[in-house]
Parts: structure tokens; C-alpha cells; sequence
């Protein structure tokens, strides 16, 4: 983290300067969450910072091919001055936000990644059943394909499964946020959905693309532009390597503590 947050001699306002890649709605938003070092203390503290503060700039935004209804880009914090009113929660305690955030929302991206599997898969059905024939015959005449739907109707519904438990499990975790087994029940699950979630409709959106043929490959046809917003949910919130490293350390500490270890 190179954004650092510098407390004045007088202990009233921080200075923030540091840049930031990537970010969603970055020319639209109004409020903006900035994690920075802070100088007073060895954590990371989460500010909120408006729109307009004085140093405070958008940088450059990028066309991207994928979801393309929000703006992406760059934010750039010069000497940004704010108040200690703009520091949310405790100063030092922006990691643990940010993993609470991170746990929470890798759910929301296996929901959004559920919801785009099974809008490729019901295209793919549309296809393979109404569509174009080979050789005389629909494409769900042939084993392989019937063999296709019958993965991807599997793994949605394993995914779709894994994203609601999860999201129960947080519940849970809510209404008892002292109880450590259950947070780490509920890691393993908000990870593990948005792992499974994330390659399902990765893999559903490339049966898609490959059952068009070269039509998928024209601007009109929806099976490409599909394909290109999984990798929204293939990246955002952390890629497939982080979250299996979270799930590994996470059974590690269950297994050592019902071992006593
Ligand atoms: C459309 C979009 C919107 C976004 N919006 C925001 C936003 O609003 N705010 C924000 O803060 N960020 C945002 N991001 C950034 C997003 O959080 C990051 O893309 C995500 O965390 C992955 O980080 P990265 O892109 O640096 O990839 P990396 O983590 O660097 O991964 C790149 C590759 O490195 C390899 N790799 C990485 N880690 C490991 C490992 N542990 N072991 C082995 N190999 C590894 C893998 O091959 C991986 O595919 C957005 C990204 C996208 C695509």
C-alpha cells in the first residue's frame, strides 16, 4: 500500500497522497473509500473522502470490454486535507474492514457470476434446441452437447447452492461476530462461492461462445460480450489463487484447532 495518510502536528486533520488503480465508477461516484498507511499509527485506516476536496483528482479512465455501464479508472490524491471526522470506524483498523469487506463482497460477485451463468446457459439451451442444424439435426440431438448441459446445469446449481449458504453464513456471522468457528465457516464459504461461482460461468460463457461458432464472433452477438464480463468476476475481489490460499489457511487454522495443535 503506497497511499499514506500523514496526521498534522496538531492532531486535527490527515494529508492523504497516494494513487488508485482500477476503480470502479471513478469519475461518477460522490464519496469515495481510500485506504492508506497512516502515519500515527503502523495499520491501515479506511477514510471516506468526497468528491471536490482539494487535491483530491480523477486520472485517466479506461474504455473497458467488459461491463461497460460504469466508468473505470485512475484516482489520484495529492495532499488531500481532511478532517479526522473522514476516518471511518478506528484509525489502524482499515485491514480488518477491508477483509470484512472483501469477505462480504466475494459473495455479491459469485451472485452476480451465478446470475451470468445462467443467462449464457439458457442462450446455450436456446441454441442447441432452436437453433442452427448439422448434419439435419439440432445440436441437443448429439450426446456431447447433451453431456454439456448436463455439466453446466450441475455447476450453476452447485454454484448457485455454495453463493446462498454462504450468504446464510454471514447472516449468522452477523447476529454472532465474536464466535470464531463460524467466521471461519463463513470464509471458506464467501471464498469457495466466489471461486466456484467465478470459473462456472467463465466455463458456461465459453460453451457459449463455442456452440455459436463463427457468428459469436461478430459485435451483435451477445455470447462474446458475455465471455469478456466473466472476467469482471474471474478478477474482481481477488483472482482464483488468492481465494484458494484464503480457503487453505482457513481449513489449516479449523483442522489445528480440532486438533488441539
Ligand atoms: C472491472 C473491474 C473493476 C474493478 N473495480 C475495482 C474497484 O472499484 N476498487 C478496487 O480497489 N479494485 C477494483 N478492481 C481491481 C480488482 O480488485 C483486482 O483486479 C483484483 O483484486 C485482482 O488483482 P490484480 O488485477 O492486481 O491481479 P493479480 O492479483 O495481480 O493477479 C494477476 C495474476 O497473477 C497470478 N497470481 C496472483 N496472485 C497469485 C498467487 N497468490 N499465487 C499464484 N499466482 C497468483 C495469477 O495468474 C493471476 O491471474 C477492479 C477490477 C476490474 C477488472
Amino acid at each position: 500500500m503506497s497511499t499514506r495518510a500523514v496526521l498534522s502536528p496538531d492532531g486535527t486533520r490527515y494529508r492523504i497522497t497516494g494513487n488508485k488503480m482500477w476503480i470502479t465508477n471513478a469519475e461518477t461516484a460522490d464519496v469515495y473509500a481510500i485506504f492508506a498507511k497512516t502515519s500515527d499509527d503502523p495499520g491501515i485506516t479506511l477514510f471516506m473522502v468526497e468528491r471536490g476536496t482539494k487535491g483530491f483528482g480523477v486520472g485517466q479512465i479506461f474504455e473497458k470490454r467488459v461491463v461497460e455501464n460504469s466508468s473505470f479508472g485512475e484516482l489520484i490524491l495529492n495532499d488531500v486535507e481532511v478532517p479526522l471526522e473522514s476516518v471511518a470506524g478506528k484509525v489502524g483498523y482499515g485491514s480488518q474492514y477491508a477483509v470484512r469487506m472483501l469477505n462480504s463482497g466475494r459473495i455479491t460477485i459469485a451472485a452476480l457470476a451465478v446470475g451470468l451463468a445462467q443467462r449464457a446457459f439458457d442462450e446455450y439451451l436456446e441454441v442447441a434446441v432452436e437453433g442452427k442444424k448439422t448434419a439435419g439435426k439440432h445440436l441437443i440431438e448429439y450426446d456431447r452437447t447433451k453431456a454439456r448441459i448436463a455439466e453446466m446445469s450441475t455447476e450453476i446449481n452447485a454454484a448457485r447452492d455454495m453463493t446462498f449458504h454462504a450468504a446464510w453464513l454471514k447472516g449468522r456471522f452477523d447476529d454472532n461476530p465474536d464466535n470464531r468457528d463460524l467466521l471461519r465457516d463463513y470464509v471458506v464459504a464467501s471464498n469457495g462461492a466466489k471461486l466456484k461461482a467465478s470459473l462456472v460461468a467463465q466455463k458456461t460463457c465459453e460453451y457459449l461462445v463455442k456452440i455459436w461458432g463463427a457468428s459469436s464472433v461478430v459485435k451483435e452477438n451477445t455470447a462474446m460480450k458475455h465471455y469478456l464480463d466473466s472476467w469482471l468476476h474471474y478478477f474482481g475481489e481477488a483472482v482464483p489463487e488468492v481465494l484458494e490460499n484464503t480457503i487453505a489457511q482457513m481449513e489449516t487454522k479449523k483442522y489445528n484447532t480440532r486438533k488441539g495443535l
